[in-house]
């Protein structure tokens, strides 16, 4: 087999995600946009001018799978401090500017990949040409960045309140300061903690340009309320083809907000990473503890990156279907002997309970990892 039995599922046309057209650009060694896999961002919540902490959090994020990071450069001593957070990062660095030009063309100057900085909120035409020749000259790409919560009040006063009509006036006001200047190295985000007016938002600006779009929920919440809010509002436009690069913003673990973007991504069929475990929620017919093994079991096998399918169902009523879809298979049997299936086709009975179930299919889990990825490297 040279493909999983997931990748193979990913082409059947059903599930096929029509991608919206954008232009590519660069952020540092990413792209972002056109056919490019849409890439995964969190943010540091670590005083940026403390490098050694920023750089340990950054670490946390890439094991997580982060594509990009972003800093937040609110003073001199952060900029100061960028040139080693770029230089150890192992990923694209964006710096996250808010009015303060001159921190622009610090971060820019330190190897910021990116700049997260609306122009029409640094002053004049001259501190906008700065800041511009400063992204061209070292390379740095540029992301508007509309916020509901923080639009223009000329916008404000014209739409008398956040709506996604003022929030893609807003996108393209600031994207026309770009282009005047002969800037087109960029993306836009349209966020707010709304999901209905992001998706409004995110719809109406897709249709209005093509540069590539960073997705978010703003201040989405904590771990469960922010995942939903996410997954909803980001899986609604992902879904549609809309978004070239996400971040979900969570009160929770910078990891967290990795993970979580990644598994939106996964459910669609978009991006693969790591061990997708398919598990029933259980009932009076199951024969093993399926609730149990399948904590200790996500534990278990949380470093591997290879991208596979795992069921793990309690008794014969779905097991079997399930099975039959995912690359490794555990269905729960009577008397503590239960069915394993690899690769959709049973394969042998287990017999065992608790801890040791857990150890059979985290066994059989790294031998499927180091299958795959001795396959990949042979073709
Ligand atoms: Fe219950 Fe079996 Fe369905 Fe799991 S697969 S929920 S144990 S009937």
């Amino acid at each position: 087999m040279s493909v999983t039995l997931n990748e193979a599922q990913a082409h059947r046309s059903w599930r096929a995600i029509k991608r919206r057209k954008s232009r590519q650009i660069k952020i540092g060694n990413v792209l972002v946009g056109g056919d490019a896999p849409i890439s995964v961002q969190s943010m540091t919540n670590t005083l940026t001018s403390d490098a050694k902490a920023t750089i340990e959090q950054i670490r946390v994020m890439v094991d997580a799978g982060a594509d990009i990071v972003r800093c937040s450069c609110p003073d001199e001593a952060s900029t100061a401090a960028m040139k080693e957070i770029v230089r150890e990062a192992g990923v694209p660095v964006v710096a996250d500017i808010h009015f303060h030009y001159k921190r622009a063309i610090e971060a820019a100057e330190a190897g910021a990949a990116c700049l997260r900085i609306n122009p029409g909120n640094i002053g004049s035409d001259d501190r906008v040409k700065e800041v511009i020749k400063a992204a061209k000259d070292h390379g740095c790409a540029i992301r508007i960045g509309v916020n509901a919560g923080s639009l223009e009040q000329h916008l404000l006063e014209k739409y008398g309140e956040p709506c996604p009509d003022a929030m893609v006036a807003s996108a393209m006001y600031h994207a026309k300061i770009l282009e005047d200047n002969d800037f087109t190295n960029f993306k836009i985000s349209v966020k707010a903690s709304d999901v209905a007016l992001t998706i409004a938002a995110y719809r109406a600006l897709a249709a209005a340009c093509d540069y590539p779009l960073h997705l978010g929920i703003t201040e989405a919440g904590g771990l469960r309320t922010g995942t939903v809010k996410s997954a909803v509002g980001l899986g609604m436009l992902l879904s549609e083809g809309i978004g070239d690069t996400l971040r979900v913003s969570l009160s929770a673990g910078v990891d967290e907000e990795v993970k979580v973007g990644y598994e939106i991504l996964k459910s669609l069929g978009l991006r693969s990473r790591g061990v997708t475990i398919i598990s029933c929620p259980t009932c009076a017919r199951r024969n093993y503890d399926v609730i149990k093994t399948v904590e200790a079991l996500e534990k278990r096998v949380a470093h591997i990156t290879t991208p596979m399918t795992v069921s793990v169902i309690g008794c014969i009523v779905n097991g079997v279907g399930e099975a039959m879809h995912t690359d490794i298979g555990f269905t729960g049997g009577g008397k503590g002997t239960h069915q394993v299936y690899i690769g959709g086709v049973a394969d042998h009975r287990f017999h065992g309970e608790g801890e040791a179930i857990v150890d059979h299919l985290a066994e059989l889990i790294e031998k499927k990892a180091a299958e795959l990825e001795a396959m990949k490297k042979a073709s």
